[in-house]
């Protein structure tokens, strides 16, 4: 089940969660959903009431669809400044106990207007409008956030000492990460790596690929989970592109395989690499916008302190396999289920619906046009007289994004109604 689900249905959900959660010591549930801006926002409601929130929802003002990073608010010319409300529509499905959280219970929720159609605004929605897109051609994407972390002490300084990937790090914060990778798994996550990052004070975490509603679903719960465990250890957390200037960036890449009838399109096909064509038609859509996609995959300011050459960040627009410097790293892997794609240029302060949504966007514009990947970069781009720099700068990026013809087509297409 779905929030597309009738009400009745959904009550119907709500009412067997109430027994199992009660019996698991569950007081309240929390629903989150991710804005414009990349900051979750959440309301929650004591366990009784899960049930009329889960049939109609509980208000929340549009006016978070223009909320800025600092908590002001922007204008347009459509929005209604304190006017109207929206329905938040928990997503059962994926109701979670919190385990860093005792207590409480977290789901994922979309956005409605009052008379039940969905809010055209709902990054959520726009997801899976994107991956129904997909599904609709008969295909399939698994998708997957790698989430990098830093935590400081509370005076704000890097909480580890010793060398990038060191195991000091990790001997230093072992309690921590092992709370992290626990609440993770007993959160019906499967945790695939952890460990220290380059930066100081800074960390990865890694998780089992899933459909791209889900994946950007998890990127939330995980994010979500790291904050409280770091929180029950006195430690401050940031997820911010980067925190100390001039040092290696918090990355939020997206890894991606297309699929079709069960097989992996990005191994054992007649292309560069093994790529099928559908796959390279689709990555040479994603390798074509990223220009674009940076607007919705490295939305803030401080993002483009992070993308700069030599950071493994991915600031040049190419592709290449195993290039860690290349925008687009293609990954064999070992197996035929390993084979994907990787956006490096992505960072931690999107909103992973935005950006897993517009990256299927343009996936498939350039599968319909039947688009050839260029040639591969081999090599570290900064060295290339050839090699393309992707926007420095969110004014640049956003130009892109305002010129996309993908954007333009999603913009057409938003608020189609979906089944309720
Ligand atoms: N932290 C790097 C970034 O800003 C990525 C390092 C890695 O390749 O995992 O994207
Ligand atoms: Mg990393």
């Amino acid at each position: 089940m779905t929030t597309t689900n009738s009400r009745a249905e959904r009550a119907a959900q709500a009412r067997a969660a109430v027994v199992q959660l009660a019996a698991g010591g569950i007081d309240g549930v929390v629903f989150g959903w991710v804005d414009n801006a990349g900051l979750t926002r959440v309301k929650s409601v004591p366990l009784p009431q899960l049930e009329h929130a889960a049939e109609h929802g509980v208000g929340a003002v549009p006016c978070f669809d223009l909320a800025l990073v600092d908590d002001s608010f922007t204008t347009t010319a459509s929005s209604a400044g304190p006017m109207g409300d929206l329905r938040l529509v928990p997503d059962l499905d994926r109701l979670t106990p919190l385990a860093a959280q005792p207590g409480w219970a977290w789901a994922p929720a979309d956005r409605y207007t009052q008379d039940g159609t969905p809010h055209p605004g709902c990054q959520r929605g726009f997801a899976r409008r994107a991956t129904e897109a997909v599904e609709r051609r008969g295909l399939s994407v698994l998708a997957g956030i790698e989430i990098e972390w830093v935590v400081a002490d509370a005076a704000g300084a890097p909480a580890t000492s010793g060398p990038g990937y060191g195991m000091t790090r990790f001997v230093e914060r072992s309690d921590y990460l092992r709370e992290v990778l626990r609440a993770l798994t007993a959160q019906g996550l499967t945790v695939l790596q952890l460990h220290p990052e380059y930066a100081a004070g800074q960390f990865e975490v890694s998780v089992a690929a899933d459909g791209p509603v889900g994946a950007a679903d998890t990127t939330m719960l995980v994010r979500h989970t790291v904050r409280a465990v770091s929180a029950r250890h006195g430690l401050r957390v940031s997820f911010a592109p980067v925190f100390t200037e001039g040092a290696i960036g918090n990355g939020g890449h997206l890894h991606l395989s297309l699929w079709r009838q069960g097989r992996n399109l990005a191994h054992g096909g007649p292309g560069r690499h093994g790529l099928h064509p559908e796959a390279e038609h689709f990555l040479s859509g994603v390798l074509a916008e990223l220009p674009a996609l940076l607007a919705l995959g490295a939305p803030g300011v401080a993002s483009y302190l992070r993308l700069v050459p030599s950071h493994f960040a991915g600031a040049y627009r190419c592709w290449g396999l195993e290039n860690r410097e290349a925008a687009l790293r293609l990954i064999t892997g070992s197996g035929a289920g390993q084979a994907n794609a990787e956006v490096k240029c992505f960072d931690a302060a999107a909103n992973p619906y935005l950006a897993v949504g517009g990256v299927l966007a343009a996936g498939l514009a350039g599968l319909d046009a039947g688009m050839p990947l260029p040639p591969e970069t081999r090599s570290d781009p900064a060295a290339l007289a050839s090699a393309e720099r992707l926007p420095a700068s969110l004014p640049e990026a956003s130009d892109a994004f305002e010129k996309s013809a993908p954007r333009r087509r999603c913009r057409s297409a938003r608020g189609s109604p979906g089944r309720r």
